[in-house]
Formats: C-alpha cells, sequence, structure tokens
C-alpha cells in the first residue's frame, strides 16, 4: 500500500522552529530556537521524500539513517525514531542543535533548491529531547564483562566521550582524563549556552558517568602524569586533546592590555554561566584578569570570520557591550562561518566590517587597512591584498582574537618524542588502523583532523573504539609475551 504520509514537501512549507526575538534572546545566554511541538515535528518529518540514495545520510559525517527516523517521527512512533537515531550517535540531540546542517545533511537534501530541505537537524533535536523527558534514554548497556582490560583516554571531548562510551559498551574499564574540571571539551567551554544549553552536555556526562567510566578532572597529561606512565597503567590509550594552540595576530600592539584570546573570553563567559567564580584565566602563560574578559559597557572588536568569532560577538552582545563589531579581511561570500551564524549575529545587533584587517592595536582603538580580494588562486580561493588609501580605527576597549587554533606540541607536552606529528603538529595515525606512531596509543577528533566538528569528533570516537576493540582482543588472543 502507497505511503500517504510521507512526501509531503509540495504541500508543507518548510518550518524550523520558530526563533526568540532578537531583542529578548540577547538578555539570556538560553538557546534561541523553541522546541518544535509534536505536531510540527511530524509534520515536518513528513516531509521527507524517502529517496532510493538519501543524499542527506550520504553526507552525514555519521551516516544517520535519517529517511527511516523521520519516517517514523511522521508515523508518531518517536520511541522508534529515537532508538534508530541512537544507533549511530552518541548524541543525536548535540549534533542536531550543532551541526552546520546547511553543509552536511540539510544542504544535500534533494528538495532543498525547489521547496527547501527538510528540516532534519531539529528534528533529530526534538526527537532526542522528548526521549530525555520520557525516559527512553536507558542506562549504556554493559555487553560483556572486559573490565580485566583498561584504555586511559585522554582528552573528555566529543571525540573522547564517545570512544568512552562504546569501549565501556564492551565492557572495558575506562579512565578518561582531562586537564578542565568539568567534562565536555569544547561543548562544555567553548560553544556558548546560545547554541548549546550546557545541561544538555552535563547529562551525557552523568550518564557515562553512572557506566562506570571514571573521569579524572583537573588531570593534565604532562603535568600529571607523563603519556609513558599511562601506556604503563592501561592496555591502550586514546589521544582526543583537541587543538588550543591559537593563531596570533601579527601586528604591532597585539599582545597588549585589552586584547584577549577567543577561548579565554568564551571559557570565562560559560564558566559564568556555571556560576562559577572566574578571577582570572591563565593561558598560554599569559594571566588575563575576569575584568579584561567581560565586554559589559566596552566597545569591543573581534578579528577573524569563522564560527569562533561569531560565538565571540554573539557572547559580547549578551554581556552587554556599549558596541560589537567583526572585522574580516575577507567578504561575506567568503567568510569561513556558517551562514546562519552570521544572520543570527546581524540580527542581534552586530556590525560586520568585511574586507578589513588590522594593522595595529592602540589603547582605545585597532587600526584597519582596507582589503580587496584578488584573482582566483589554484585553489580556488580569492586572496585577500591591501587596497590602498582605505585605512580607518575602529574604537575598541576589548579586542578578541579569533582566527583559529593549532594543535600544540603534544610530543614536548608529553614527554613522548617518538610520538609521530603532521607538519601541522596534529597526530598522525595510521589510516586504517587509527593508530599513532607509538604501540597501543590511538588518535582520534581534532588532534588528528584539525580544528573541526563535533559530528566529525563523534565521527572518530565511534571508529576509533571499534580500532581499540580489535586491538585489545588481539591482545588477549596473543599475549604480549607469546608475541
Ligand atoms: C568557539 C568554538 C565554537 C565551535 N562551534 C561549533 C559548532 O557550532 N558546531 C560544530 O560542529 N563544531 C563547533 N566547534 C568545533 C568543535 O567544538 C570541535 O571540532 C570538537 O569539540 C572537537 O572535539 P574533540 O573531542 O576532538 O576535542 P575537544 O572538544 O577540544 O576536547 C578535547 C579535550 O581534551 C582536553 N585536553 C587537552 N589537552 C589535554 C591534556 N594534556 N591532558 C588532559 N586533557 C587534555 C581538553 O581539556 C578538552 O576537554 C567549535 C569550536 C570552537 C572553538
Ligand atoms: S549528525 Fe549532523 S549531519 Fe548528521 S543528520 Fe544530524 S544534524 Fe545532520
Amino acid at each position: 500500500m502507497a505511503d500517504t504520509r510521507m512526501l509531503k514537501f509540495t504541500d508543507r512549507a518548510q518550518a524550523y522552529p520558530p526563533k526568540r526575538e532578537a531583542e529578548a534572546r540577547t538578555q539570556d545566554f538560553l538557546e534561541i530556537a523553541r522546541p518544535y511541538i509534536i505536531a510540527k515535528a511530524e509534520e515536518q518529518a513528513a516531509r521527507c521524500s524517502q529517496c532510493g540514495v538519501p543524499f542527506c545520510q550520504v553526507h552525514c559525517p555519521l551516516h544517520n539513517n535519517i529517511p527511516d527516523w523521520l519516517k517514523l517521527t511522521a508515523e508518531g512512533r518517536l520511541e522508534e525514531a529515537y532508538e534508530l537515531s541512537a544507533a549511530t550517535s552518541t548524541m543525536p540531540e548535540i549534533c542536531g542543535r550543532i551541526c552546520p546542517q546547511d553543509r552536511l545533511c540539510e544542504g544535500n537534501c534533494v528538495i532543498e533548491k525547489d521547496f527547501g530541505s527538510v528540516t532534519i537537524g531539529a528534528v533529530e533535536k526534538f526527537i532526542t529531547d522528548t526521549a530525555w523527558e520520557n525516559g527512553w534514554v536507558k542506562p549504556v548497556r554493559i555487553l560483556a564483562d572486559r573490565s580485566a582490560q583498561s584504555v586511559g583516554i585522554i582528552g573528555a571531548g566529543p571525540a573522547g566521550m564517545t570512544a568512552a562510551e562504546l569501549l565501556r559498551t564492551k565492557g572495558y574499564a575506562v579512565h578518561v582524563y582531562d586537564r578542565y574540571d568539568r567534562a565536555g571539551g569544547l561543548l562544555t567551554y567553548g560553544i556558548p549556552g546560545f547554541k548549546l544549553e550546557k545541561s544538555v552536555v552535563m547529562r551525557r556526562v552523568d550518564r557515562l558517568r553512572d557506566a562506570g567510566i571514571v573521569f579524572h578532572q583537573d588531570f593534565e597529561v604532562g603535568r600529571d602524569a607523563t603519556l609513558a606512565e599511562l601506556r604503563a597503567k592501561h592496555d591502550a590509550v586514546l589521544v582526543a586533546t583537541g587543538v588550543y594552540r591559537p593563531r596570533g595576530v601579527d601586528v604591532p600592539g597585539a599582545d597588549t592590555a585589552g586584547v584577549v584570546e577567543a577561548l579565554d573570553y568564551l571559557t570565562a563567559s560559560n564558566r559564568a554561566g556555571f556560576g562559577d567564580l572566574v578571577t582570572s584565566v591563565a593561558a598560554q602563560a599569559v594571566v588575563t584578569s575576569a575584568a579584561a574578559l567581560d565586554a559589559a559597557g566596552k566597545h569591543v572588536v573581534v578579528i577573524g570570520g569563522g564560527d569562533t568569532a561569531m560565538d565571540c560577538v554573539r557572547t559580547a552582545v549578551r554581556q552587554g557591550a556599549a558596541s560589537v563589531k567583526c572585522l574580516y579581511r575577507r567578504d561575506r561570500a567568503n567568510m569561513p562561518g556558517s551562514v546562519r551564524e552570521d544572520a543570527h549575529a546581524e540580527e542581534e545587533g552586530v556590525e560586520f566590517v568585511w574586507l578589513a584587517a588590522p594593522a595595529a592595536i592602540a589603547p582605545g582603538g585597532v587600526t584597519a587597512t582596507r582589503m580587496r580580494l584578488a584573482q582566483a588562486g589554484p585553489d580556488g580561493r580569492r586572496a585577500p591584498e591591501i587596497a590602498p588609501g582605505g585605512d580607518f580605527t575602529a574604537a575598541a576597549d576589548l579586542v578578541i582574537k579569533a582566527l583559529g587554533f593549532d594543535a600544540e606540541d603534544l610530543p614536548g607536552m608529553f614527554n613522548a618524542p617518538d610520538l609521530g606529528v603532521t607538519r601541522w603538529g596534529t597526530l598522525r595515525v595510521d589510516h586504517a588502523t587509527m593508530m599513532t606512531s607509538l604501540p597501543g596509543v590511538f588518535a582520534a577528533g581534532d588532534i588528528v583532523r584539525g580544528a573541526s566538528l563535533v559530528v566529525w569528533a563523534v565521527r572518530d570516537g565511534r571508529d576509533v573504539a571499534a580500532q581499540i576493540h580489535q586491538y585489545l582482543r588481539a591482545q588477549v588472543a596473543v599475549p604480549a609475551q607469546a608475541a
């Protein structure tokens, strides 16, 4: 019998959950989208055209079974929809909130061009939030007892958390070491609450803790233990430390008072959201006071055009800045950040100054040079070049550097000179096994890819857990002394 519930895209318009008005949402750090009501989620899910080859699924890094869970949602079978979506993802409600869907699943939906894509991310978030509310999210199911073997995971971000969950499911003893005082990595301290409320992350962490995964917080590998010590303690080690070395702004005055790093700024704001007393932040040997990390009443200039810059400008608006400008050396069409986030920032009162690069920073202002875009190079990108005669000064009491991140020097920090790295400082791994140059030491997430996305960290966590499982099985079959 033909399915009459689906393929409603011709007579049902695309409708994302409504956003709160800019004026109201900039008064707090809560998420800006209201949740779907159930009827709306079912109605939107029914727009799916149930393609034979679902490009949304192909372009989702997790290859989530999107058409099937959309169909179950349209049929009102929400618990089954949740189970299907959870079968491929350890954090569907988080990806549903913060994936750049326009570049991934929704950007490849076949009805996108003519009718507007199915609102996949919003439905995914709805399904799993509903599952949490109804108690359908069950404790982690441990399938066997393999606790005689243990895995040490360095880094409690999405890559480390995903690997921890899946390895615990297999029955291994799992210990997670993280230098922050809370787990979650950039989900907790990088990404602001208006994109991802912290309770959503913490309930995931609690579920892992309840499964017997041991979290060692405030534990910095390199300071509190060497990599060699962790290798001696565990049968396998996973490095999932992310990338934290901020790219610099190479202009006079870039290191003076009133110039701060994006991640210091965002971390302080997220800490304030937890109710922590932020007195100062010490990173990269620079101590920044709490007052310096608060935009209230200040003229703020953020340098950069990626997602981190968008998070900074929108945080500054919420802190009550007198004005917020974003300086980017390319134009809107060539900015790396998501178009959706850029639109949110503009609605909230941020001024974008395109084709402008800082030339010098002094107390009270940033002097900037006008730029123009040259002809496209072999990589297809148009390099920015100086457009003579267009210098100007933007008033600034607080300047936030948001130019992206590179890998820290892990071989140096871990006292492990044999740990192989690429020329970008990311860890070199065997593509098939995800093992580093050190036997039994694996790596996953941003520390392998360079700065990337949460959904890719989850995917890598899933893949590396399977590789570590295989490795540990082989260790049991062929004990080390016999090998
Ligand atoms: C401001 C900002 C906004 C972002 N917004 C988005 C977004 O909207 N959508 C999206 O998909 N992606 C976004 N990203 C990217 C995303 O957050 C990352 O790609 C993802 O978190 C990488 O996961 P990970 O597990 O590899 O590393 P991380 O999340 O960085 O976690 C690494 C963990 O390792 C710990 N660690 C590091 N070194 C040590 C050590 N020596 N000892 C012990 N612990 C250590 C850290 O404390 C951290 O907890 C954003 C990134 C930033 C910076
Ligand atoms: S995980 Fe991300 S890319 Fe995959 S379906 Fe969900 S929102 Fe889309």
